[in-house]
């Protein structure tokens, strides 16, 4: 079992320091018990001791529904803990997870922080060499997998070895060399949990690089638990213990937004949906556990909202408060559309470097009497900053841009929960010197401090709220040997928010059809990532300094989807 954590073992990086101008001399301090650490040992202590009660509802990937309390799921983490001590996992170290929105996962979630050890939420919807490079990088020495992605795991097992594979069995086995995930947690004593100090890091999750391989986000024990906190405050995502929450949004993105937490510390009830997300699967939950908040990316909701237009009086969502969406911008048709069966969409803004909030967009009173028409307006951008996070951004000519809802500049972030770094120091550029995090996304700010997205500096497409690399795909793209040029671009989808769509201009005297294109990318790409649009053009247009001048490109082609 572990003892005491050594302070040698690698930190969170995030912003953690005191800022500037706190005043150090010992008189002036006050006198609170300031040392005590942020850790989320106090988040699953008081889940044991205070809301072991609440219930925590599942779906099996075979569509029977289970019951069992935020104390059992506590109890279990405990069990966990001891098993993946005696096998030797130790402090700093990365446990990975490859799991659904499932019990296993909120007890992965509350058993490897509190014994000092580093999970990792690995996404299987990622590429094959992708997930190695991630998992190679992390350096996970064990991982904790659900049976249904078996497949995924074995392609991934090929090229990074792990050396202690948990299989969450639904059939009660485990394939050769795996320990079974039950057997390995009812082997064990609880866990008597050590003492962490709260800068220590808690948890990983990798983001997806412009260029170049993703780049590692470590989470510290301060930064989740104040995330979680201010993620639970009434006018940012509002979790209480009288709420029912389900997280649509999966456990391996960004902390599922930290709902999980926020849900253990309020001591909320939790409906965990696992793989089956379907419109009519997520509205049955909804419904049948009248859930009060979910939340998840636009894709699905327009989804959930084709299905309740189409069978208005199936599910009663009656206890349902609000939604909170984000992750890609939301529609303004699909807030509307679901204010018309009463329901309420929030959207939020944030990213994996920021834990991940960053902004919410409520209503401010000073709207109140604002017309219809101008409260849409506001609805649809991306929000104010939540408490303790602070925005800004900086135009092209290198200036602040002013808060007037005109200008326009690349958005920068710090807070708590904001990175101050990746792992292995990759990325160092994105971070300036005086201690912001620049976030590649491009704004509008108004005078209410309401951010609204007008572009995007990263070169990137985010398809159903899952990130392609335009910069991979042209790479390969330009290594078939009929290409001379790709650029691809991002054009709007009303499923997907967005589509990759290549433009290929083709080397003198050669051929090539979209589908042998296609056929090249597949292999190095999933099959979600390829484009379904390729457009043969003469040349692509550019800038004054020879770069493929995109915005030109995106007005030609979003203009001709758009008629
Ligand atoms: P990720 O790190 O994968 O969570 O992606 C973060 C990025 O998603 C942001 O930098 C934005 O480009 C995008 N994003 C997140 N939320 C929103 C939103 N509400 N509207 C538009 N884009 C968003």
């Amino acid at each position: 079992m572990l003892s005491t954590i050594e302070a040698e073992h690698e930190e969170g990086v995030m912003s953690d320091t005191a800022r500037e101008g706190v005043i150090s001399e010992r008189a002036c301090e006050g006198l609170m018990m300031d040392d005590f650490p942020l850790s989320l040992r106090a988040v699953i202590e008081r889940a044991e001791t205070l809301s072991f009660r609440r219930p925590v509802v599942f779906r099996r990937p075979d569509g029977s529904i289970h019951r069992t309390t935020l104390g059992e799921c506590a109890a279990r983490a405990r069990r966990l803990a001891a098993g993946l001590a005696a096998l030797g996992i130790g402090a700093g170290e990365r446990v990975a997870t490859m799991l659904w929105n499932q019990p296993e996962h909120l007890e992965a979630y509350l058993a490897i922080p509190p014994m000092g050890a580093v999970i990792h939420t690995l996404n299987p919807r990622l590429h094959t060499d992708e997930l190695s490079f991630i998992a190679a990088d992390a350096a996970d020495r064990a991982i904790i997998v659900d049976e249904t992605l078996l497949d995924v795991f074995e392609a991934l097992r090929a090229e990074w070895q792990f050396e202690h594979v948990i299989v969450v069995s639904h059939s009660g086995s485990a394939p050769d060399a795996a320990l079974e995930y039950e057997s390995l947690t009812s082997a064990h004593e609880p866990m008597d949990w050590p003492e962490i100090g709260e800068r220590r890091a808690a948890a990983m999750c990798y983001t997806s690089g412009t260029t170049g391989r993703p780049k590692g986000v470590l989470y510290s024990h301060r930064s989740v638990v104040l995330h979680s906190l201010v993620t639970a405050l009434p006018d940012t995502m509002g979790v209480s213990t009288h709420d029912v929450i389900l997280p649509v949004v999966p456990m391996f993105h960004a902390n599922a937004w930290g709902l999980p937490y926020a849900a253990a510390f309020a001591g909320a009830a939790l409906v965990l949906p696992g793989p089956r997300l379907d419109a009519e699967s997520v509205l049955d939950l909804l419904a049948g556990e009248r859930v009060t908040v979910t939340a998840g990316v636009p894709t699905v909701w327009m989804s959930v909202l084709q299905a309740i237009e189409e069978q208005p009086d199936r599910w009663d969502l009656s206890a349902l408060k609000r939604m909170i969406v984000g992750g890609s911008a939301v529609p303004r048709s699909l807030l509307e559309g679901f204010d018309r069966h009463g329901l309420t969409i929030l959207q939020a803004w944030g990213m994996t470097e920021t834990s991940p909030l960053g902004s919410m967009c409520r209503v401010p009173p000073e709207l109140d009497s604002a017309s219809t028409e101008d409260r849409y307006d506001f609805r649809a951008r991306q929000g104010i900053a939540v408490p303790f996070i602070e925005l800004r951004a900086r135009g092209d000519d290198g200036e602040l841009i002013p808060w007037n809802d005109q200008a326009m500049g690349e958005l920068e972030v710090r807070g708590p929960w904001v990175a101050a770094g990746y792992h292995g120091g990759a990325g160092q550029e994105k971070f300036t010197d005086d201690g912001w995090f620049q976030t590649g996304d491009v704004v509008r700010i108004d005078e209410h401090g309401c951010i609204r997205i007008t572009d995007r500096a990263k070169d990137l497409v985010k398809s159903g709220g899952e990130w392609i690399s335009s910069v991979d795909l042209e790479n390969l793209l330009m290594a078939h040997p009929a290409v001379a040029e790709a650029a691809v671009i991002a054009i709007p989808d009303e499923r997907w928010g967005e589509r990759p769509l290549a433009a290929i201009v083709l080397r003198e005297g050669q051929e090539a059809s979209p589908d042998d294109l296609r056929q090249h990318l597949t292999g190095q790409f999933a099959k979600w990532q390829i484009p379904e649009r390729i457009e043969f053009i003469e040349e692509i247009p550019r800038t004054a300094t020879g770069k493929f001048k995109k915005t030109e490109l995106r007005e030609r082609f979003v203009q001709a989807v758009a008629r």
